[in-house]
């Protein structure tokens, strides 16, 4: 403030880190912003903020950001800087070529969480209508996956059942997989404040936290976890498993609210499934390390309520058995009635700012806008009907097939927007093997990533303060992303997008992301009623926004009736983990977020947060850093199936023995270098959970 004077104006826009989606008033002199203030009026934030958001917006304007586009003929060849028509006729003719020989399903695409519901909409709009296939992809597959398919399949749609402001109402609170206080910090002060004992403890809220760590809010000033179930890693399934045993055995469950309100055969033999002797918490103890009489005091806590919320993390989804736990946790929901009234729910937290909105948007192969399957003559006929295409009714390729197929020389052409899949893919060295081997892969961000070491062109994209656009938050609540400064490469993300279609031959034309957004209200059920000049009036909506619900959409989801109808209940068994300990990998590495940084760090390393926390750092608890001989800050080597890596030890009270943790925040710590092949059964989500490892000191890299 003091270097850059007073401010001259202000722009309303939405946090482009975690997916609390804060509103910001971006205070500005001439083209410049001198500082980012929190919004009182966000309803998601309440005028509060992190030190993410509040200050580590200056990345938008580093030095590093590339705002001229590359090409090269090979990926040995230095980048040569261009045109904007020049890259993009580069771009076209290579991926036509590569379609005309290999065949249109030869090529794909990949839409980034970072980016609005206009942009992400039009990437996937490009991939199957101007490509016309359905290989498209997002990078929730690598964290929020497993909720789209058990949510999905239980309550009938992916997404979070309340408001933030629900929590306010909530008795009980668990917490499963996540770490709000690091990675959704503003969520997690209101939850605090629920949480806190003020003096009075009567009326504050009990907390279950199950988490193989000792997180904040296990134990710190002002909260302390009621129950914290310290399971071992990749064992959530039996966790949830034993709860259910709990509740249905003790003649806990809500018959009602199941009689009335869930399938009845589902649940019948899901009852079945859950009472067996060997799902009991005494039988799981060896399995889970968590006491039984735990598991037990905090089934009975969640059941009686009588307001139990569930918030979870990629603690839960990222794992071989995700999908399994997200319906695990909807069954539980679901047995003691607590979905579909305030205070109540299952709440999966968004990573990212539009993670959301990347999954609401059709990015999935196999779903069109609004989660509605390809495979849907109706549906599909609409969309062919707006587009002018023919579309397959086969789903395409996920991430990690792409990958596959590059390997046997199938797959051979990708757009990547706004992804850094060389950072954040699991088992780097099998997916840089896999970009090698591809004639054309497109990269359009803001800095020259990892995977820009394996592209023959380079868009340079726009940071947020630079994008028109909508972002849709954890709780489904649409917000507009405002303009505050023009492009940096004089092109929109949205605008390259549509002039590759273009001069792929399917013409796109848009004025202004405003028409985009039209176009998804009319394509889309659930976005009917959602429009630039109501969010503007009403400072958000929540969708399924239609005629169906109130005019700033809908609050609590599935309150008559879930989405599917009747709720229905999945048998839930526990299967263990690939990845198991042995003599040679003895210990179990869990990886997480900490506050100041976000993801792969491409944003906040480049903002003063770095100061805070410039490394990642292995944490092990004291004895076995003792057992091999490691002290507070030596280096160690840390050898996985997939491969090894060295950082920094932190000796930590906060993890159990036998379990070690990092985050992934530095692409030079290789945490995904050691991370395996492992993933979710339904949705390929990889398994960033849970690798065996050793653990040894070494001298200084
Ligand atoms: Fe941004 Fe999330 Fe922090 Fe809010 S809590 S300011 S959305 S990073």
């Amino acid at each position: 403030v003091i270097e850059l004077g007073q401010p001259e104006h202000s722009v309303i826009t939405t946090c482009a880190y975690c997916g609390v989606g804060c509103g910001f008033k971006a205070e500005m002199k001439g083209n410049t912003v001198v500082r980012m203030v929190p919004w009182k009026d966000g309803k998601a934030n309440e005028g509060h903020s992190c030190v993410k958001g509040r200050f580590a917006w200056g990345y938008a304007t580093h030095a590093d950001r590339i705002t001229t586009p590359m090409i090269r003929e090979r990926i040995t060849d230095p980048w040569r800087e261009v045109s904007w028509d020049e890259a993009i006729g580069f771009a076209a003719g290579r991926f036509k070529a590569i379609q005309a020989q290999y065949g249109k399903d030869s090529v794909g695409g990949i839409t980034s969480s970072r980016c609005t519901n206009e942009e992400v909409y039009l990437v996937q709009k490009l991939i199957r209508a101007a490509f016309n296939t359905n290989n498209v992809d997002t990078c929730a597959r690598v964290c929020h996956s497993p909720t789209g398919y058990g949510m999905g399949q239980t309550f009938g749609t992916s997404a979070g059942t309340q408001t933030f402001k629900s929590v306010e109402q909530a008795d009980v609170i668990v917490v499963i997989g996540a770490n709000p206080t690091d990675a959704h910090p503003v969520f997690a002060s209101r939850m605090k404040r629920r949480l806190r004992s003020d003096g009075s403890v009567a009326g504050k809220a009990r907390l279950v936290v199950v988490d193989p760590r000792r997180i904040d809010l296990v134990k710190s000033p002002h909260v302390r976890a009621d129950h914290h179930l310290a399971l071992k890693p990749g064992t959530n399934v039996a966790v949830i498993t034993a709860m259910a045993h709990v509740v249905v055995t003790e003649g806990l469950v809500n018959e009602a609210y199941v009689a009335e309100r869930c399938e009845t055969k589902s649940f019948n033999d899901w009852r079945a499934f859950v009472s067996r002797p060997e799902n009991s918490p005494e039988a799981f103890e060896a399995v889970t390390g968590v006491p039984a009489a735990e598991v037990r005091a905090a089934a009975r806590l969640y059941a009686a309520g009588p307001n139990s919320a569930i918030y979870y993390g990629l603690g839960v989804t990222e794992h071989a058995q995700g999908s399994t736990m997200v319906m695990g946790i909807a069954n539980l929901a679901m047995a003691c009635g607590m979905v579909g009234r305030e205070g109540v729910g299952v709440n999966p937290l968004r990573g990212q700012n539009n993670v959301q909105g990347s999954c609401d948007m059709g990015s999935f192969p196999h779903e069109l806008p609004g989660y509605r399957h390809i495979s849907d003559s109706t549906v599909r006929g609409q969309f062919e009907a707006a587009w002018g295409v023919t579309l397959s009714p086969e789903p395409g390729l996920r991430i990690p097939n792409m990958f596959e197929a590059a390997l046997d020389g199938s797959f051979r052409g990708l757009y990547c927007q706004g992804e850094d899949i060389v950072q954040s893919d699991p088992n780097t060295q099998h997916v840089a093997a896999a970009l090698e081997k591809m004639d054309c892969i497109v990269v359009q961000d803001i800095f020259l990533n990892e995977t820009a070491k394996y592209a023959h062109v380079f868009l340079p994209g726009s940071s947020f303060l630079e994008k028109d656009g909508t972002f849709t938050n954890a709780e489904r609540r649409i917000s507009r992303v405002r303009q505050v400064m023009p492009p940096m490469s004089g092109l929109g993300d949205w605008e390259v997008t549509a002039r590759l279609s273009t001069a792929l031959g399917y013409p796109m034309h848009y004025e202004h992301p405003e028409q985009i957004m039209q176009e998804i209200a009319a394509l889309t059920p659930s976005f009917a009623g959602v429009n630039y000049a109501k969010i503007e009036r009403l400072g958000s909506v929540q969708w399924p926004c239609n005629s169906n619900t109130d005019e700033a959409g809908t609050a609590i989801m599935h309150r008559e009736q879930f989405v599917r109808g009747k709720g229905k209940f999945f048998v839930t068994q526990y299967v263990a983990s690939d990845e198991k300990v042995t003599r040679r990998f003895p210990l179990l590495l869990t990886t997480g977020r900490i506050l100041s940084q976000y993801n792969v760090g491409a944003q906040t390393r480049r903002t003063p947060n770095n100061q805070w926390h410039d490394e990642d750092l292995l944490e092990l608890h004291p004895h076995d850093a003792e057992e091999r001989g490691v002290k507070d800050g030596d280096w160690v080597g840390i050898q996985s199936r997939a491969g090894e890596t060295v950082l920094r030890a932190r000796v930590s009270e906060r993890m159990q023995p036998g379990v070690v943790y990092t985050t992934f925040h530095f692409p030079e710590s290789g945490a995904n270098v050691i991370t395996t092949d492992s993933s979710d059964w339904a949705t390929n989500c990889p398994e960033y959970k849970v690798t065996a490892v050793q653990v040894m000191p070494v001298s200084q890299p």
